[in-house]
């Protein structure tokens, strides 16, 4: 052994950087830096995000040793790229170094805010009553848009005063005294996309069917996505004045998807209506206050306001205008309010009449000025106390949400295992599209067939649908946190798109047996206790010792992570695995060692093999069972 590690081994660590060294030899400049790295003591302490060079320096040791890590765990990431906590955590562990999570106080309460918010209507003693908010669904040209304006005309004429109506992304209405709010984009579009951000603003969708058309593929597609959101469905059934028009089949057509109308015994509000001839709007909006009653819809209005941005344009004039709406609190003119990444003081509000505004309670939509920069449809819109919080917290957000666009896929079919011992998931959400209504069908079956043959993981197909995987397919993907199973399908290309920028999983599959073995495969591995390869090290060959009872000791240095006396061992020479062993001994000068970290050099020997040569490399490994509970 060289008296340049003993050295190093031996209290020196942390002081070698400015020591003396042969500059002549290059690699024993690299080994002194590599050795004078000292592990921190004790847990680091990291913020919610943070640059790669931050967090290296953060864990002490180089951006590279990071950028390899994150390699590991499939981010591609240069040094300036931002990281989420979760990410510098795994990091941090591969290195064995402990953290902590450090979330400035602003952000904290900022957060708990808009959790607090979230379950309120339960808890909060100060939450009353707000009006529903409603989003209309359905297949093309079934009158989604024709029964937004019926909605709104009827209600205008009928002496809401203020004249004309604005477009602000979404409206009000009175009706027996209480309002009902719309959201202005029809389909489940926006609804999904929104969804998948995290941002949930509907409390009931109302699924247009066209009496003369019955269900089609986007009617199907639409009462899945607000299934999945666990939103109530009301089915308008719309056109019941147009010729050709059947209500009764299109009522028959709804059980076949599971919306089974009350007068069916089942539980789905059913109302007709003629968007065109202003017939049983009335009805709708009774049914659509019932369900409201039912779902008890509450929010405290005596707080600073929380919402949601609907949509968000740069006024010339203006500046930025954002269509807020509020979810809970009550919003007044010069509050200071974080929205995503940007922020600002509000300088006027108006609602969608375009009157002005002093104060906007829960379920009101508000356009509001402002903001210093555009926000997103979806993104979170929260008052805060003064604009150095609100600063601070868009600065964070600006730098989470890069973080988070590295973050790889979501959700794999691979993962499902690991992801029930992290996340207790018991399901396996599916988006499943095939060529026909025909094969469809088969695979439909063999999966629920799959899933009943097990009590551990439900696979719960999301929605099914014939053609190519479209962005609609992977919105509801994202939002279930499923996977895409495409059979005999492609993805067209916003949907290839969507999928790489969001990281949803598609499997295609031509071959249904191919499909189910698969997805059993994964299955399995729900109920197997699941192995895995972990790699701890590598070390090169530098010398060999023979010892007289012919076992050869092997002189390492070890070039990478650590290596461990009860590793199992590969020993690769030129690329190619000679043997595959366990190691049996391991020294540090004379002693035995646990585990020797990268930069050291020891002496190991192998069970059953001494036929080791200098320079070969020796992969350290272990396997890792992931025992079932
Ligand atoms: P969307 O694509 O679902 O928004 O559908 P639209 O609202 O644009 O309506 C599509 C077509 O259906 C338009 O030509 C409408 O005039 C027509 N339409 C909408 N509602 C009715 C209705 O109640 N009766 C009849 N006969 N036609 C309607």
């Amino acid at each position: 052994m060289s008296t340049r590690n003993r050295n190093a081994g031996g209290g020196g660590r942390g002081r070698r950087r400015g020591g003396r060294r042969d500059d002549s030899n290059r690699e024993e400049g690299y080994v002194a830096v590599k050795t004078a790295v000292k592990r921190p003591e004790g847990p680091v302490s990291l913020g919610s995000v943070m640059s790669v060079g931050e967090l290296a320096d953060a864990l002490q040791i180089s951006a590279v040793e990071v950028i390899k890590e994150l390699m590991g765990l499939g981010i591609m990431a240069s040094i300036n790229q931002q990281v989420d906590y979760d990410t510098a955590r795994s990091v941090a562990t591969a290195l064995e170094i402990e953290t902590i999570q450090i979330i400035p106080e602003v952000v904290q309460a900022a957060s708990e805010e808009i959790e607090s918010r979230r379950d309120e209507g339960s808890s909060d003693p100060e939450a009353v009553t707000r009006p529903p908010i409603v989003t209309i669904m359905g297949h093309v040209d079934h009158g989604k848009t024709k029964l937004l304006d019926a909605i709104r005309e009827t209600r205008v004429a009928e002496g809401e005063a203020g004249g004309i109506t604005q477009q602000i992304g979404a409206y009000q209405v009175e009706v027996q005294k209480r309002k009902i709010t719309f959201l202005d984009t029809p389909g489940h579009e926006a609804f999904t996309a929104m969804r998948a951000r995290g941002a949930q603003a509907t409390d009931i969708a109302v699924l247009v069917v066209a009496a003369d058309d019955g269900i089609m593929p986007q009617t199907r597609e639409a009462a899945a996505h607000a299934k999945s959101a666990k939103v109530p469905i009301i089915v308008a059934i719309n056109k019941i004045d147009a010729q050709g028009a059947n209500v009764d089949r299109v009522k028959q057509q709804l059980t076949e998807v599971d919306l089974i109308p009350e007068d069916y015994g089942g539980d789905t509000p059913v109302v007709e209506l003629s968007a065109l001839e202003r017939l049983g709007i009335d009805d709708l909006l009774e049914v659509i206050l019932l369900v409201a009653d039912i779902a008890e819809l509450k929010a405290n209005p005596n707080k600073p306001a929380v919402g949601v941005i609907i949509e968000a344009q740069m006024d010339r004039n203006r500046g930025v205008s954002a269509t807020v709406l509020i979810q809970s609190g009550t919003l007044k003119v010069r509050d200071v309010a974080v929205a995503g990444a940007t922020y600002g003081r509000i300088r006027a509000m108006y609602d969608d009449h375009g009157r002005r505004m002093r104060r906007a309670e829960p379920a009101t939509p508000v356009e509001v000025f402002g903001l210093f920069e555009l926000p997103q449809a979806g993104d979170i819109f929260q008052v805060v106390a003064d604009e150095k919080i609100a600063r601070d917290i868009a600065e964070q957000r600006a730098r989470q949400q890069q973080a988070e666009s590295l973050l790889p896929t979501r959700f794999k079919l691979d993962d499902i295992y690991t992801q029930m011992q992290e996340g207790g998931t018991k399901e396996l959400p599916i988006v499943l599209k095939a060529d026909t209504q025909g094969s469809l069908g088969a695979v439909q079956g063999s999966l629920a067939k799959l899933s009943e043959e097990t009590d551990l993981a439900k696979i719960t197909i999301v929605h099914t649908g014939t053609g190519a995987i479209n962005e609609s397919d992977v919105h509801l993907a994202v939002a279930s946190r499923g996977i895409i199973i495409g059979f005999n399908v492609r993805p067209d290309p916003a949907a290839k798109r969507a999928a790489d920028a969001d990281n949803v999983d598609i499997r295609f599959y031509d071959v249904i047996y191919h499909l189910t073995e698969e997805v059993e495969r994964a299955m399995k591995g729900l109920l197997d206790p699941v192995k895995r390869e972990v790699t701890d090290g590598y070390a090169e060959v530098r010398e060999i010792f023979r010892l007289p009872n012919r076992v050869v000791v092997a002189g390492l240095y070890v070039l990478d992570g650590k290596i461990t006396r009860n590793s199992r061992a590969r020993v690769l020479r030129n690329g190619a695995v000679v043997t595959d062993t366990t190691v049996a001994t391991l020294k540090r000068f004379k002693d035995d060692a646990r585990e020797v970290a990268a930069g050291y050099e020891c002496g190991a020997s192998f069970d059953g093999f001494n036929e080791l040569e200098e320079g070969d490399q020796i992969e350290f490994y272990r396997i890792e069972e992931i025992a079932h509970t």
